[in-house]
């Protein structure tokens, strides 16, 4: 493994010992070097060791993790379209962001860190909080005041420090980064390994299609951390020979914050609500890999698509009633369906990344719902 870190802006190049987390130029980092899989090597069940051969880890076997099983693909019907849905949720702690979290602690762990700062509106900062814990690295998170409590508790029972910061995301980034002066930004919106760590979901979904690939992912997309793992996967594979064409990566946004659509346009993103928005996770009004995520979209053929708040209830509700409890964040992603419901069809085989438990808002739920 080379390790070197690489600015996708102006070049430089940064050894992993550095343990920079943005480049001087100001640009997020990338690796430099490129995995190439052979599903000869997939072995084990956990994703850290199942797909070690392509993650930047130096000592896989040793690598820390809650050793789940590969999350299900579940067959559901949406608007009359029939999609796979990928069980991320059932992840340790209910969000597919424990993929990214399990190679970033673990690389941290590797490099000798034992304190970091992250930034994060609740389930990045639960993920990194979790396998802190378990790695024994002590963890300041650093959260919006007024996100939901059920996340702030999740984070603070795991030991975390928890820093509450008035204000918005932005806000809460440039407390942690200052925080970061003497600690490790283990900001997962930066983090090259994070995005190593969600790509570990395309591979299992590829597995479970046979290497046979989706016409369409939906992907609700607030820093892009899902979206640019699986276009990162993607690229691997198709660069190994092991998929022939990409799936469209649909990448799905809030009305309320929609930066990826107005960056394609070339307009400014206003201002957020005051008040929290129902899709909380994917509230990003400038994700730091913007212009990344919109390579990605062209890259595959694929769209921004804007939902609205009451096409994310309707979505949370008919998955509920197919047995599927997931927050409104990730009922984005099923919304954005219905504005595809005439043009997709049973032979477009689309997936769609379920991303967080609803057991993680069920008071929120409880007031867009109305339920007792
Ligand atoms: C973080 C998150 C997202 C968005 O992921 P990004 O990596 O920020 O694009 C979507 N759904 C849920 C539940 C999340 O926690
Ligand atoms: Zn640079």
């Amino acid at each position: 493994m080379d390790g070197t870190l690489i600015c996708p802006a102006c070049g430089a190049q940064y050894p992993e010992d550095d343990v920079v987390w943005r480049c001087r130029c100001g640009s997020y980092l990338d690796l430099k070097e490129t995995f190439r899989p052979d599903p000869t090597n997939f072995q084990g069940n956990h994703f850290l060791q199942r797909y070690s051969s392509v993650l930047p880890l130096r000592n896989p076997k040793n690598a820390a993790s809650f050793g789940e099983n590969p999350t299900p693909l579940h067959p559901m019907v949406f608007y009359g379209i029939p999609v796979q849905v990928k069980m991320d949720y059932l992840l340790a702690t209910g969000s597919f962001k424990d993929r990214g979290a399990a190679v970033m602690i673990n690389k941290c762990r590797e490099l000798g860190i034992s304190h970091i700062v992250e930034d994060s509106s609740g389930n990045s900062a639960s993920a990194v909080a979790a396998y802190s814990a378990l790695t024994g690295i002590d963890a300041h998170i650093f959260m919006p005041e007024g996100n939901s409590s059920a996340k702030t508790i999740q984070v603070s029972t795991y030991g975390a420090t928890l820093h509450k910061i008035p204000g918005n995301r932005t806000d809460c980034a440039m407390a942690a980064e200052e925080a970061a002066a003497d600690s490790y930004y283990a900001a997962h919106i930066w983090n090259p390994y994070f995005l190593h760590g969600t790509k570990t979901v395309i591979y299992e979904i590829m597995e479970q299609m046979n290497w046979d690939a989706p016409g369409y992912i939906f992907i609700p997309v607030g820093s892009g951390t899902q979206l640019l793992g699986i276009c990162l996967g993607l690229q691997e594979m198709k660069r190994a020979g092991l998929i022939t064409k990409y799936p469209r990566l649909m990448a799905v946004q809030s009305e309320h914050c929609t930066p990826v659509k107005n960056f394609a346009l070339g307009k400014v993103t206003p201002e957020l609500p005051k008040t929290p928005i129902l899709a909380e996770g994917i509230a990003i009004r400038h994700p730091a890999r913007l212009s990344q995520i919109l390579q990605a979209v062209k890259e595959t053929g694929g769209d921004t698509v804007t939902v609205t708040d009451r096409d994310i209830v309707e979505g949370l509700q008919m998955a509920a009633h197919q047995g599927v409890f997931m927050e409104p964040t990730s009922a984005s992603a099923v919304a954005a369906l219905k504005q595809y419901g005439n043009r997709l069809s049973a032979v477009d085989r689309v997936v769609v990344p379920l991303t967080g438990h609803g057991l993680k808002a069920s008071s929120r739920i409880q007031q867009i719902m109305g339920t007792q």
